[in-house]
């Protein structure tokens, strides 16, 4: 691609996000087994997240002068306000992941809304500022969802997997404001990285990958989409790439991200916005 789509003719761009899914996700992934409830190390492991992988994230993008986004279910925030204020405060974006870690595809539209609406409540409580972005948890989205977004102000969806760069989210057989700023699974730390028997996450691993080559993955991934001029968006969560070990895996891909003077490096806010105002969408 010649021609830069992005600001003062950068190169490439490049979103960090985290998914701070917390104790939420173990609590549902686990509600099928026998004797859920009694499943307090599977909850362990999604609290390590907020009680000690958001600090070393945050020292991190510090290091490395890196403004990331991260999507919250306000049921997390609601119970680690502190953790988010400490987001907040560093100058990362926070956006709304669900309640409770809904699968949206299973709930009725009033459902959804109640559940938005609840996320943004919690969030702008805490920060003071309501959510502009959203990512879907687990698993699809509803057929009305974006419809949703949209009724309710959102700038932007990071949910998908249909391009890579924004585009805007076709509504009613037309684009509409609504950006989507998609991601891709090999760009998700979960699938080479994560590992839980109760249940099997992710379904049918049942080892970490080797991290050099997990390491060598997310350059090459980057180098492809710096090369053709794209949007790269990291997709990971704080308990697994926050943590010691992998979180070297992070710093390497800092290093190398922010080693280029010609990536713009941004949070979804701030690519939607971009967006919107240098590539409007299709008028009929
Ligand atoms: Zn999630």
């Amino acid at each position: 691609m010649s021609k830069s789509l992005w600001p003062e003719g950068k190169k490439s761009a490049v979103m960090f996000t985290f998914d701070l899914d917390g104790d939420i996700i173990w609590q549902n992934m686990s509600s099928d087994e026998p004797n859920s409830e009694k499943l307090i190390r599977a909850r362990s492991i999604g609290q390590y997240g907020p009680n000690r992988c958001v600090d070393m994230i945050l020292d991190l993008l510090d290091k490395y002068n890196v403004k990331a986004t991260f999507y919250v279910p306000g049921y997390v925030a609601d119970h680690n306000p502190d953790v988010i204020r400490r987001i907040d405060a560093a100058g990362h974006e926070i956006g709304n992941h669900g309640y409770t870690h809904e699968r949206f595809v299973e709930m009725s539209v009033e459902e959804q809304l109640f559940v938005l609406k609840r996320t943004q409540e919690s969030i702008r409580r805490i920060t003071g500022k309501e959510p502009v972005g959203y990512r879907t948890p687990s698993g699809d989205w509803h057929v009305r969802t974006p419809y949703l977004l949209r009724e309710l102000g959102f700038s932007y969806s990071s949910s998908m997997r249909g391009d890579d760069k924004p585009y805007y989210t076709i509504l009613d057989g037309k684009e509409s404001d609504l950006v989507e700023i998609p991601s891709k699974w090999e760009l998700d730390d979960y699938v080479a990285q994560a590992y839980c028997p109760y249940p099997a996450e992710p379904a049918g691993l049942d080892r970490i990958s080797c991290y050099r080559n997990v390491q060598d993955n997310y350059i090459r991934e980057f180098r492809g989409y710096y090369d053709m001029g794209l949007c790269i968006a990291f997709l990971m969560h704080p308990q697994i790439s926050g943590a010691p070990g992998r979180n070297l895996i992070l710093e390497e891909i800092l290093k190398e991200v922010t080693s280029h003077d010609d990536v713009w490096v941004a949070t979804g806010s701030e690519i939607a916005e971009f967006w919107r105002s240098a590539h409007p969408k299709k008028e009929v």
